[in-house]
């Protein structure tokens, strides 16, 4: 990669190395901006200092940027993390913040106001894609908030991501839209463990009729890396883990009480996905989640 014109060297601030910020803000150095990180762990820091990011030592000192961008678990950890006057206040007033950890519907709305209220700009932009997507830097990205917020965020989002689809005005949009792609991913899933306990009962194999399904009928990205997974009963290590799976399944449901939606199939994906949590899952990949109507391997 050529190094690029110190024109367009960018200053980015990034919080959250799990295994998607990790890869993603590898991608921001490795494009050569310059990109200063925070996470709550220390490994994970280490790591991208190695490859040339900087160390800071609290989120306030990361916040002090053009461009913030937040990749933590979940609510929890956001409101711990950004819902801080001092870090929203630390960013520049012509900056953006690029919250693009999977969080609630309602979470995005205080968000927003919470930089409104300080004059400093919020776009959500969660993403579609695994840890591979991320590090190849061909994640989808949803981009809700003002189109010339999405606009000034675009160089950016150009080294993490494939597209940017926009998808609303309203940064909270993105999250709806995010959260209603898990619940499909899991039902995905849940529907190929059931059909495949149902043709293993009749003494099908389940790798020739996972092949058989991802090959005709149920092609694309998540039938063919979930089945893939499923026919081999690879779990670890988590690309995407069960219990943010959970995470996901239980935000949409909340989003959907509060807008009076009925998602029936979302209740019982949660159910099985708190039993497998119970049983100590929780740190499995998602494609685990077919477990429960998997009998004796075949
Ligand atoms: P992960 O590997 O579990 O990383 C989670 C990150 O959040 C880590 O940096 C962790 O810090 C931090 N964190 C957790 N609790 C915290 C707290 N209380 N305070 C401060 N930091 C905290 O998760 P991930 O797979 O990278 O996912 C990150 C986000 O992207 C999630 O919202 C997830 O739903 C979403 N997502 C994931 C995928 C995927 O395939 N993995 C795809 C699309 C979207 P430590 O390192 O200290 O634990």
């Amino acid at each position: 990669m050529r190094p690029l014109d110190p024109l367009n060297t960018l200053d980015i601030g990034f919080l959250g190395l799990g295994t998607m910020g990790s890869a993603m803000a590898a991608n921001l150095v490795r494009a050569g901006h310059r990109v200063c990180v925070w996470n709550r762990s220390a490994e994970p820091v280490a790591a991208l200092v190695a490859r040339g990011a900087r160390r800071a030592t609290t989120p306030t000192d990361v916040a002090q940027t053009k461009y913030l961008i937040s990749m933590l678990a979940d609510d929890k950890a956001a409101r711990e993390v950004l819902l801080d006057d001092a870090v929203i206040r630390r960013l520049a007033p012509d900056g953006v913040h690029m919250s693009m950890s999977t969080i609630s519907v309602a979470l995005a709305r205080e968000l927003t106001a919470a930089h409104t209220s300080l004059g400093r700009s919020y776009l959500a932009a969660p993403v579609l894609g695994r840890p591979d997507l991320a590090a190849s830097g061909n994640l989808t990205i949803l981009a809700a908030g003002a189109a010339p917020l999405i606009a000034r965020a675009q160089p950016v989002l150009n080294c993490l991501g494939r597209v940017t689809w926009p998808v609303g005005d309203e940064p909270a949009q993105a999250n709806a839209v995010k959260l209603a792609f898990n619940v499909m991913l899991a039902s995905a899933i849940e529907a190929m463990g059931e059909a495949t306990a149902l043709v293993n009962a009749h003494g099908v194999r389940t790798k020739s009729f996972i092949e058989l399904l991802t090959s005709t009928l149920f092609q694309g990205p998540v039938y063919a890396t979930y089945g893939a997974l499923l026919a081999e009963r690879r779990y670890r290590p988590a690309g995407f883990k069960l219990s943010l799976g959970l995470k996901d399944v239980r935000l949409a449901l909340e989003a959907s009480d509060a807008a009076h939606v009925h998602m029936p199939f979302a209740n019982i994906l949660r159910d099985h996905l708190s039993s497998a949590v119970q049983r100590g899952d929780g740190d499995l990949d998602l494609a685990a989640l077919a477990e429960r109507a998997l009998g004796s391997p075949r």
